[in-house]
């Protein structure tokens, strides 16, 4: 997963140049932009990508020579991060435009194109997207992400997104139904809301949303920043997205800990199409790093917001986010992250070793003071860990039925199909005929966008394995 992830956080950036054809982009047979979009990129990889930049200097020469210059442009947050360096690195660079400009890029274009170097990467309080439609879906067009918000109030000290991705705004409620609508015309049949802090969500845009309740935190969580008042909330947004197309999954993240109150839990427990699955970044298993992290939690506290959730929402499927080495960390704060995987036991965990940012908290005030050895040692123990978990918690599925929404034919063999569950793990099994629970006597080979009653045979750390049942639809199988 730490590969992957990446990527996706790249091509969900992306997601509002979907349509910039229509904002002033171009089509044409000759490419005349190349544009490269970015995420936060970690300090260790930065000559890589400036050699693969310079693999493109040979490539804009020749284009200058046949009279069909070649603009180059870098997007998204490394433009935000580095600037005054891209444009000044041997002007290579024509465009930088931060993850708040998209809406500036036919400017920027034009002004490249008549020469000059163009940049804007101001952050916004209030550029959300929200009318820029459509998003980015997957190849087979069964899954599509959805935004809903963007920014962050939290200032975690290792992290750069708040200084990169600016505060917290949310789009506006009637935007994002919308979009989910458009969605399930189109037959997609599972939406992830995405945000940075996914369920802080908070539409303030209509003055009747506006009251002085503050937001209800989880138990035991604080934060750094004094809470707004009033809005439309993560709950009464789920709750909509979710009466749109009962044939319709329903995912989101990535969420913070701290917001998750009862009506949420509850929502995910009582609504059929809402998936049971959580993503609860926990980062350490120490208090004292924790602390240090300023995430606004203790270890007990967290531990008791994962026996809550299990509490509410039986048999929820549970991910995780984690940092080793963090500043200060010694081997006993690293045990207690060893001890925490074991207890909660996740289903699936991304997993990392600290470098660190420029500009965060940590950068001006911590030490980077575990050796990188040291670093990667805890990593592969954690990683081991979570593996020995993750396949004990996958193993107690074989013998159960799992629903699978198809999303196409295995990537190791073509005689097998491939799909998720409600909990979001991948599951395999045999492209065979089977029977339709909707009635109809005829045999079917279930497509991508399908749902598969899948009986669990085997499993590991990542995946599933099974034998297909039936095909059904989501109403049906959990009637
Ligand atoms: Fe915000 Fe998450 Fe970064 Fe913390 S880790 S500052 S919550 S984006």
């Amino acid at each position: 997963p730490a590969g992957a992830v990446p990527v996706q956080r790249a091509r969900r950036a992306a997601a509002p140049l979907a349509n910039c054809e229509e904002w002033g982009g171009e089509t044409g047979t000759a490419v005349r932009h190349l544009l490269f979009m970015s995420v936060i990129i970690p300090s260790l990889i930065l000559p890589t990508i400036w050699n693969r930049l310079q693999h493109l200097k040979a490539l804009k020469a020749r284009r200058q020579q046949d009279r069909l210059p070649l603009r180059i442009g870098i997007l998204g947050c490394m433009a935000e991060r580095l600037k005054e360096e891209i444009l000044h690195r041997e002007k290579l660079v024509d465009i930088v435009a931060g993850p708040d400009a998209y809406r500036d890029l036919p400017r920027l274009l034009a002004v490249a194109e008549s020469g000059q170097q163009a940049a804007n990467v101001l952050l916004s309080l209030d550029e959300t997207y929200a009318d820029i439609l459509p998003v980015q879906t997957s190849a087979g067009g069964t899954t599509a992400f959805v935004s809903i918000m963007r920014g962050c109030d939290n200032m975690c000290s290792y992290c750069i997104v708040p200084f990169t991705r600016g505060r917290e705004r949310s789009r506006p409620i009637a935007s994002i139904l919308q979009e989910v609508k458009m969605l399930s015309d189109q037959g997609v049949k599972e939406v992830t809301l995405l945000g940075q802090n996914v369920n802080s969500f908070q539409d303030m845009s209509e003055v009747q949303f506006q009251s002085a309740a503050a937001p209800v935190l989880s138990r035991g969580f604080s934060t750094v920043y004094k809470a707004k008042p009033g809005g439309l909330r993560f709950a009464h947004l789920l709750d909509q997205v979710s009466r749109i197309d009962p044939e319709m999954r329903i995912r989101f993240t990535s969420p913070h800990p701290k917001d998750f109150p009862d009506e949420v839990l509850q929502l995910i427990q009582e609504r059929h199409n809402i998936c049971k699955q959580l993503h609860l970044p926990a980062q350490s298993g120490s208090t004292r790093v924790l602390e240090a992290m300023r995430r606004g939690y203790t270890r007990e506290a967290y531990l008791e917001l994962v026996h809550h959730v299990r509490d509410s929402i039986p048999g929820v499927s549970l991910s995780s986010d984690f940092i080793a080495g963090f500043c200060g960390e010694t081997e006993e704060d690293h045990q207690q992250t060893v001890s925490l995987l074991r207890e909660v036991r996740y289903n699936v965990g991304f997993l990392f070793a600290y470098s660190m940012r420029q500009k965060t908290r940590a950068y001006h005030r911590l030490q980077d003071d575990v050796p990188v050895d040291v670093k990667q040692r805890r990593l592969q123990e954690l990683i081991a860990v979570f593996r020995e978990e993750a396949a004990r918690a996958n193993e107690a599925m074989v013998g159960q039925s799992q629903l699978v929404l198809v999303e196409g034919p295995s990537k190791r063999s073509a005689s097998e199909l491939c799909g998720r569950n409600d909990g979001n793990i991948k599951v395999i099994f045999p492209d065979a005929e089977i029977k339709d629970a909707a009635g109809c006597k005829a045999l079917v080979r279930a497509q991508p966008g399908d749902y598969v009653l899948v009986k669990v045979t085997s499993a590991s750390s990542q995946t599933l394995k099974g034998v297909p049942l039936c095909r059904t639809t989501l109403a049906c199988s959990t009637a």
